[in-house]
């Protein structure tokens, strides 16, 4: 692995001079990436369990090593705080989360959160003061791997859940958000969201292919795909294997029609249509008996929004097809949405500025994926920044995204963040 070699450089020329130290992130990532490691080189961190906990723990390690404050609110987002000149303004915040999916990478969230550990460690050794305080957050469930949907503590934050709601959020097994807060020691007592942020900067890995292809280090994201997500029920009947053929109303079957239905659906909206089956539940689920109940998770995604509608209908149609072929009844409900979100133009061209003024070649870029900048952006000034995916993989075990990206990417972040915090 290659070192970056940069260091901090105090500047007295109110920044100029200034950029991370791309060794220090490094590190702290490879440090990171050890909590929760998988065989394969990657992390499972699922929100809310003890891996989640110990790697916040190890952040909150860092931050008091350094002198910051540490803040909780009532739905587990974890607040890092280095305070600023002017306590009366309202503070810069950056973040991301921690938590990852079964399969997750070192960097899908992990580079925003220590990214913006790494733009407070460089101001520290450069001695820079910022007029705002900087808030780094740890946003609580933002991949909703075990309690879905995700975005959970951004979404409580922004006010589109209520916290009675974000705290009965359940998984699988029936667990709730606010039960496994408590069990892990990670609900603090902030009341959650409803105060001033000047400004909200998120950097994050891109998790798909066209920076690399691009050829080009920095993202600055203008705004999101618009995605429909949907549940989507197979009615089946149970039978013993010795139901002749003709006579079942096999679940699994109609689940099969349904996920080339739904491929198909993305596949007819060019390039830029993504459709997705990814998560399904059989019941009984045993060897010797037709499957009598099929759940799945299913959704449509473009850039354009009226094209997300059309393939919202197509997929309605779709589903009615497959039922039809396979002769079980299917129920396809809403379930989750997002976009289309555009971020703040001010914090964009602020992006655009930052990237030719530290000399990083940018491209703009539409996010397709969801992130806790996008459940922020409705209610504050947000906008985000993407770094290359080797091979667009994320939520792989081999993801990657080499280190003089991510440096880049922590560079952009520090002179956007100063640039609006103010130099004291
Ligand atoms: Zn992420």
């Amino acid at each position: 692995m290659t070192k970056t070699g940069r260091k901090a450089v105090a500047g007295n020329d109110r920044g100029g001079n200034l950029t991370v130290d791309g060794d220090r992130l490094w590190d702290s990532l490879m440090r990171m990436a050890e909590i929760g490691a998988l065989p394969g080189g990657g992390c499972r961190r699922l929100g809310l369990t003890p891996e989640d906990s110990a790697g916040r723990a190890l952040l909150v390690r860092w931050a008091e090593a350094q002198g910051y404050g540490i803040g909780r609110d009532r739905v587990g987002n974890l607040f890092i705080r280095r305070a600023g000149t002017r306590p009366e303004l309202a503070p810069v915040m950056m973040g991301s989360h921690l938590d990852t999916v079964m399969t997750g990478g070192r960097f899908d969230g992990v580079l925003g959160v220590l990214g913006g550990l790494e733009v407070m460690r460089s101001l520290d050794e450069a001695g820079i003061a910022t007029q705002r305080t900087l808030e780094l957050v740890v946003w609580t469930n933002e991949e909703g791997a075990r309690f879905a949907p995700g975005n959970t503590g951004a979404f409580a934050f922004s006010g589109k859940y209520t916290l009675e709601q974000a705290l009965a959020h359940a998984d699988l097994d029936g667990t709730r958000v606010g039960d496994a807060l408590q069990a892990l020691g990670e609900a603090g007592d902030e009341p959650v969201g409803n105060r001033p942020v000047d400004a909200y900067f998120e950097l994050h890995v891109e998790q798909g292919p066209h920076l690399e292809r691009a050829g080009v280090p920095v993202g600055v994201v203008t705004g999101t795909y618009t995605v429909r997500y949907f549940n989507l029920t197979i009615m089946g009947d149970a039978a013993h294997l010795a139901q002749p053929l003709e006579n079942r109303r096999d679940a699994l079957v109609g689940a099969a029609e349904a996920i080339l239905a739904i491929r198909r659906v993305g596949v007819s909206h060019g390039e830029d249509g993504r459709s997705n089956a990814s998560w399904i539940e059989v019941f009984p689920n045993v060897r010797g008996t037709v499957a009598a109940t099929v759940r799945m998770s299913c959704d449509v995604r473009h850039a354009d929004p009226e094209v997300t509608q059309a393939m919202a209908a197509d997929l309605h149609a779709a589903i009615g097809d497959a039922s039809r072929r396979s002769g079980v009844a299917m129920q396809l409900e809403p379930f989750h949405r997002f976009g289309p979100i555009l971020f703040d133009a001010g914090l964009v061209e602020l992006l655009r500025d930052t990237a030719r003024r530290r000399g990083h070649a940018f491209r703009d870029i539409v996010t397709v994926a969801g992130h806790d900048a996008i459940a922020l952006a409705p209610v504050l000034p947000t906008a985000m920044i993407f770094v290359p995916s080797a091979g667009g993989l994320s939520h792989n075990e081999r993801e990657h995204t080499d280190p003089a990206a991510c440096a880049a990417g922590a560079d952009m972040l520090l002179h956007a963040v100063l640039a609006r915090a103010g130099h004291a």
